[in-house]
């Protein structure tokens, strides 16, 4: 089904000489008639306003084990159907979903009610429910605010895979609809931010806190040798996580390859390593991504160092703990199983 009628943009207001202001996103585009805002997706037309021109288009959807948004604590071992459009309201350098990030182009469209559909027809195949991810989910604000409601409304989980990047208002509106999230923490430094994404770094993490108040949270840090693999870094964050959303938050380091317009060499394992050994000082669940080192993506249990989940990339996970306990010192952990 197309999309031929223009959707209202949520998050804005009319500008007395003309176009808006989107506030969707601390970016806060003033958008004149005709022109879209640094997303891409959203667009002033004369005689609608504001108005979203990915409501509904798809550049790619998949079935995907839960443990590649990444999330490792929520309901391990199932599958979640998982979408995206394109478009991104950050410019990071080393983009590692730049094709889609930087189009304007759709696959495909499809409506609310055809996305339900099919992840209740994928609950056989243990599919919990939607997870928005592959480009950043937040600017597709409007066709998710509609799909996550019809989610919920089908007895299904909402995941959202985000860079964090948006205004306090529209989030705090949204996270009532969503299970679990995983926030790109990009670095520990609002410079890098600045200079390498075109954003700033406090947005995320306020949003991040708020977060953790209604839903699951994991982060993700991509590493980027040189960049912001010092040990300031990896330990403020750390230490961060620990203070405001609590020691058994699991954080995902996820190793750097060269992409779109960073070229410098993939992180050194040892980098990799480093950063798993220092968070770990703080923090209970530090999981590497991106890499193939033996055990550095199971879980262990914090109270007895038992096996708890053993994860590889290419077999499902093994999960030994029962009901969301400790197999063998029986402590209650930080894991959304399913019954
Ligand atoms: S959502 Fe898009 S248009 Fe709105 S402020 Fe952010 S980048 Fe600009």
């Amino acid at each position: 089904m197309t999309c031929d009628t223009p959707t209202k943009a949520a998050a804005y207001f009319h500008l007395e000489n003309g176009g808006a202001r989107c506030e969707l996103c601390p970016n806060s585009c003033l958008i004149p008639p005709g022109q879209t805002g640094l997303c891409r997706v959203r667009q002033y037309q004369e005689g609608y306003g504001l108005v979203t021109t990915s409501y509904g288009n798809v550049s790619a959807i998949a079935l995907d084990p839960i443990e590649k948004k990444p999330l490792y604590h929520f309901y391990p071992g199932t599958n979640i159907l998982s979408l995206g459009t394109f478009g991104c309201n950050l410019r990071c350098r080393f983009c590692q979903n730049w094709h889609i990030s930087q189009s304007t182009k759709a696959a495909d469209t499809i409506t609310p009610q055809a996305v339900v559909q099919m992840a209740k027809e994928y609950k056989a195949a243990n599919c919990i429910g939607v997870a928005f991810t592959y480009n950043e989910p937040t600017i597709w604000y409007e066709f998710i605010w509609d799909t996550a409601k019809a989610v919920h409304a089908a007895d299904l989980k909402n995941v959202l895979v985000t860079n964090g990047f948006i205004s306090s208002g529209p989030w705090q509106e949204l996270l009532p609809m969503i299970d679990a999230v995983n926030i790109d923490v990009k670095a520990w430094s609002e410079e890098f931010y600045r200079e390498l994404c075109g954003g700033s770094l406090q947005p995320v993490l306020d949003n991040a806190q708020t977060a953790a108040d209604y839903c699951h949270v994991e982060l993700t840090y991509l590493i980027i040798p040189g960049h912001n693999d010092d040990l300031a870094s990896l330990e403020g964050f750390a230490r961060w996580v620990r203070q405001w959303l609590g020691a058994g938050t699991p954080i995902h380091f996820s190793r750097y390859f060269p992409n779109y317009q960073l070229d410098i060499p993939p992180t050194p394992i040892g980098i990799m390593e480093k950063a798993q050994r220092i968070a770990s000082e703080w923090l209970d669940y530090v999981y590497l991504g991106n890499v193939e080192i033996a055990g550095a993506s199971h879980t262990y249990c914090p109270f007895c160092q038992a096996l708890v989940i053993e994860r590889s990339r290419s077999a499902a996970p093994r999960i030994y703990a029962t009901q969301g306990h400790c197999p063998d010192c029986g402590m209650k952990l930080p894991l959304i199983i399913g019954t």
